[in-house]
């Protein structure tokens, strides 16, 4: 957990006349509770973050994750916030979690069912369709958060900006209580396929900011560049892959154009904008995507008429069951799961049959030895298509010496879910806050650097 930081806007002599006495409206409000904001997470650390706004009794808390370098079954507390756990504090107005990453709700769990919680309504169902996969959870949401619709809680008023980021339905909160104002980016990049919604932020920010709570994931010393990590990534110094979306998407296409075989593509399938630079590529050089069952639910579960789901609608789109979650549905009689895929589903015995060949996207790292040992099956290329650093993890390296040992290509392709520093400098600048709070950096340092350069 990140250490307890409490600060107050600087008041500059020049909002103040002789007296002392505000100048301007917008400063004329001494009287009344000053707004406070507390990291309990994500101060000096990548992850973990959790905002607390408290304005004399009332608070509103903006995402409750769980720190990266929690080991996986390690109890971490929460926050120590009234109510939080006893659901008896008539003054918590409700967590608002800013996306789908568990490093921003991953103490959801832990806090009282009374306490009120808003989330995106497709981030909502994408997590619980992942709870059975075991990256999800049911939030039970009060809530839903929508592109510029105020939500009231308390003194506060939460307004939430969409924002490109490597979460599908992921937000920016402008929160307002009393006369102040707190704009916190949550996680965002400026290189994604959403990147019109953050120029539009940038060329008409909201005004008067306060406090702006901005992440800085890749603020380093040695980085100086955009795309450098992964969306939960533990480092700022990872290898930098592709500049944009954009760009992958135009590397997928080559590769796939050269390619005879089957390509597999290992990326998360709640990186839905990577799901869909896979399907472009894959029109655009004449191949059908399948997806692992649990990518499927998940691009259903977002509920967009522009995202492809194995459907009647998008008959390019299919669904490949991998051998780990045939045995999951089978320990869990999930068989319904199986049922509602059979009419888009594709067999292994099909897998080098079709008229176009095929691209696999999503959680497939599990089902590389199996498709090696089908001798029917050729396979042209995997591709790593997340955070670098996974790959020096053990189940990493194995995949990439099981790959060399039967001589297939490793390729990367990759861009982060986190703004480079020409972007975050852009946002900084656009919104001129009285008071930047760097979170989700290690070097909160240098974020004010770059706030003040
Ligand atoms: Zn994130």
């Amino acid at each position: 957990m990140g250490e307890m930081t409490v600060v107050q806007p600087s008041r500059h002599n020049s909002q103040f006349s002789q007296s002392g006495r505000p100048t301007s409206p917008r400063h004329r409000r001494w009287w009344r509770p000053r707004l406070k904001v507390r990291l309990h997470g994500g101060d000096g650390e990548i992850g973990g973050n959790c905002v607390e706004l408290r304005s004399g009794k009332d608070i509103v808390i903006l995402d409750i994750g769980r720190p990266l370098t929690a080991p996986r079954n390690a109890v971490v507390p929460l926050p120590p916030i009234r109510g939080l756990e006893t659901g008896r504090n008539p003054h918590l107005h409700g967590v608002v979690i800013s996306h789908g990453h568990q490093d921003h709700w991953g103490l959801i769990p832990q806090v009282h069912r009374n306490v009120p919680r808003f989330i995106g309504k497709p981030t909502a169902q994408i997590l619980r369709v992942a709870e059975f996969w075991g990256t999800g959870i049911d939030l039970h949401e009060t809530g839903h958060l929508e592109h510029l619709v105020p939500l009231s809680l308390g003194p506060f008023t939460v307004t939430p900006y969409l924002i490109d980021h490597s979460a599908f339905d992921a937000y920016a909160l402008l929160v307002e209580c009393r006369g102040e104002r707190v704009f916190y980016t949550g996680d965002f990049r400026a290189h994604g396929r959403k990147s019109r919604l953050v120029e539009r932020l940038i060329s008409d920010p909201p005004a008067d900011i306060d406090y702006l709570i901005c992440e800085g994931t890749h603020v380093s010393a040695s980085v100086d560049t955009g795309a450098a990590d992964e969306d939960d990534a533990r480092s700022a110094n990872e290898i930098v892959s592709c500049a944009s979306e954009d760009e992958v998407e135009d590397q997928l296409t080559e590769l796939l154009t050269d390619a005879d075989g089957l390509v597999v593509v290992l990326c998360s399938p709640q990186n839905i904008d990577r799901i869909v630079s896979v399907y472009r590529a894959c029109l655009r050089s004449d191949r059908d995507m399948a997806v692992d069952l649990y990518g499927s639910q998940v691009l259903a579960a977002a509920g967009q008429e522009t995202i492809p789901i194995p459907s009647a609608q998008w008959p390019r789109v299919l669904t490949y069951v991998t051998g780990v979650q045939r045995r999951r549905v089978r320990r869990a009689s999930a068989f319904d799961m199986t049922r509602t895929a059979r009419a888009h589903r594709i067999f292994p015995e099909q897998l080098m049959t079709r008229e176009r060949p095929l691209v696999l996207a999503g959680s497939f790292s599990s089902e590389i030895s199996a498709l090696l040992a089908m001798p029917e099956v050729k396979i042209s290329a995997v591709v790593w298509s997340m955070w670098e650093g996974y790959l020096s993890e053990p189940s990493g390296q194995r995949l990439a010496s099981l790959l060399e040992s039967h001589g297939v290509p490793l390729v990367h392709a990759h861009t982060s879910g986190h703004a480079g520093l020409a972007d975050l400098s852009r946002l900084i600048t656009a919104m001129q806050p009285t008071r930047l709070i760097p979170i989700h950096t290690e070097h909160p340092d240098l974020l004010h650097q770059l706030g003040t350069s």
